[in-house]
């Protein structure tokens, strides 16, 4: 299959020859000709299939074929996505797949942590393209700073974590403010129920795309797991760095403290590392995380606001330092490497502590992973038995006859 093959126009066709894409992935062969002919669509893909030109690339065409808009300050497109990051990566796919579009699209993104002035004038001078965090776009609906009375097409990326954040109690809010015609496009790696469920609430008798091809993003990572005491993860993680001569690599914390005190530490060691965290103003995560990108350093310090959707090129490691709390979280942190048919390896650190709740991960997705021990780093004691799982020992529980022996006796004493 080739992208000419999906009935691309030449402007797209150029556009995807500038950035180097052979041939379309799964994804972007199934989903581009549904949602060329204007369907509805929910679509399930692993986390760095090419998800984001699987919906951009056939909505740059409808917009191109479209006759012009009446009201000119109507939004034409509006794509969702869970964090400010995504949001402005998906804006830039949008830009660099509609360089040659006959058309000059405009495209912006709403995000938080940037001036609301500033996304207003460009909304008043007429985006055809709309990138939004939820809560900002929630903000523009409530102020009527945006129109969205023209629009063709809703997109919902990585929408499992979109509801996760609580955003399907004011999706009717938003679903209000749209034309009932209009086409709809879901994208998400998982799909919960409660994602169908929403779904249900505005898709029109909607195309279900499935990529399932024995060879998904996770499988080309090669998963390892090492038992390490937590007191000992940063020295461990530090011999891993310079012994197997890590370049590139995203390490996960639990906390904006913990990413910091980590990134400071390690500093400290001679290691150039950066933290991104929700502390930092929105300027600072871009500047950190385009830094990255570019390779300005070689480890980046996160907490999950990094693990949904960052396309982050040629990424070798990802170690989760703390486990993330939900086996899907474990899915999408491990997928931001192995990306677009590059291998990568994924390392979690557990304890006594930590095992049951990697167990369940594993569990949930369908994994089973050996244990490694590195020489020097060896987790030390014994996994210490909850008092609840101890069972009682047959014949060893006390009979009421006992312990009424026993009070008689401490009452004699
Ligand atoms: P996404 O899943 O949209 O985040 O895309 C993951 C990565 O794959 C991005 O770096 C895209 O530029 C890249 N990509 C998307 N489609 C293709 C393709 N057909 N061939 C090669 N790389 C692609």
């Amino acid at each position: 299959m080739t992208f000419q093959s999906l009935d691309l126009p030449g402007y797209l066709i150029a556009a995807i020859e500038k950035l180097s894409y052979e041939k379309p992935t799964a994804i972007q062969e199934q989903a581009i000709p549904l949602i060329l002919e204007g369907q509805d669509l929910i679509a399930e893909s692993q986390t760095g299939s090419g998800k984001t030109a699987a919906f951009a690339l056939p909505v740059i065409k409808l917009l191109n074929d479209l006759p012009p808009k009446k009201n000119n300050i109507s939004v034409q497109v509006l794509a969702i996505a869970p964090t400010r990051e995504l949001a402005l990566q998906v804006s830039a796919s949008f830009k660099a797949y509609a360089q040659f579009s006959p058309n000059k699209l405009k495209v912006v993104s709403l995000i938080g942590g940037e001036p609301i002035d500033l996304q207003i004038r460009s909304l008043d001078k007429g985006a055809d393209v709309a990138v939004a965090t939820p809560g900002r776009l929630l903000d523009l609906i409530d102020h009527e700073e945006i129109r969205l009375s023209e629009l063709r097409v809703l997109i919902f990326d990585e929408a499992d974590k979109i509801l996760d954040q609580g955003f399907s109690e004011q999706i009717d809010t938003l679903l209000e403010n749209l034309p009932e015609e209009r086409q709809n496009l879901l994208f998400s790696a998982t799909l919960p129920q409660k994602v169908v469920k929403l779904s249900e609430k505005f898709l029109k008798d909607p195309s279900c795309v499935t990529i399932d091809n024995g060879q998904t993003a996770v499988d080309v990572i090669h998963q390892r797991v090492i038992e390490v005491d937590p007191g000992n993860r940063r020295l461990l993680l530090q011999h891993l760095i310079t012994g197997e001569k890590w370049n590139y690599a995203l390490i996960f914390v639990a906390s904006k403290r913990a990413a910091h005190n980590l990134a400071v530490k390690l500093n400290r060691d001679g290691i150039e590392a950066e933290a991104l965290h929700g502390d930092l103003d929105q300027s600072e995560r871009i500047l950190v995380l385009d830094r990255f990108k570019n390779r300005a350093f070689p480890i980046l310090i996160a907490t999950d606001l990094a693990c949904r959707g960052l396309d982050i090129h040629e990424l070798s490691y990802v170690v989760n330092y703390d486990l993330p709390r939900s086996p899907s979280d474990y899915v999408h942190r491990i997928g931001r490497t192995g990306r677009a048919g590059h291998s990568g390896t994924a390392i979690s650190f557990i304890d006594h502590d930590t095992r049951p709740h990697f167990q369940l991960i594993e569990k949930r997705a369908g994994i089973q992973l050996g244990r490694e021990k590195v020489e020097g780093f060896e987790l030390s004691g014994e996994a210490p038995v909850k008092a609840k799982n101890k069972a009682p020992i047959k014949g060893k529980r006390k009979s009421k006859k006992d312990k009424l022996r026993e009070q008689a006796k401490k009452a004699a004493k």
